[in-house]
């Protein structure tokens, strides 16, 4: 199967080769990717690692995700809303401890996104796609 290939040459933390063979591993093996997991994987910081992910969901190759913890348990998701329905209202209910979160400062987000063609690789040239 040929790849979609995305040209990310404008991005400077992946025109270090080794990052964008990380980031290429990383969009390889998971059929979704969350910021947090970009950012530690390849190394890059959360700028870089955003900027290729809303890429992806501007070429229509990404559906985009908020992912909403709450504090009390930072690995237990409490819901996974499609970014444009925005940040949740409060209050909600924590279905993890059941308590009622009134206070934004007890939410934590991170960014998922669903990638929706499996060949895509990222590259550093002048005839990408
Ligand atoms: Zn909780």
């Amino acid at each position: 199967m040929e790849s979609i290939k995305i040209d990310i040459g404008f991005i400077p933390c992946f025109q270090d080769p080794e990052k964008l063979s990380r980031l290429n591993h990383l969009i390889k093996v998971n059929s979704d990717l969350m910021l947090h997991q970009v950012m530690a994987g390849t190394g890059c910081s959360i700028d870089p690692s955003f900027q290729v992910l809303l890429l992806l969901y501007d070429l229509d190759y990404a559906d985009p995700f908020i992912v909403v913890y709450h504090v009390s348990e930072p690995n237990e998701p409490i819901q996974f809303r499609p970014l444009l329905e925005g940040f949740p209202e409060l209050p909600l209910e924590c279905p993890h401890c059941d308590e009622e979160i009134t206070d934004r400062t007890e939410l934590r987000y991170d960014f998922l996104f669903q990638l929706k063609a499996d060949n895509i690789e990222m590259v550093i040239s002048t005839d990408a796609e």
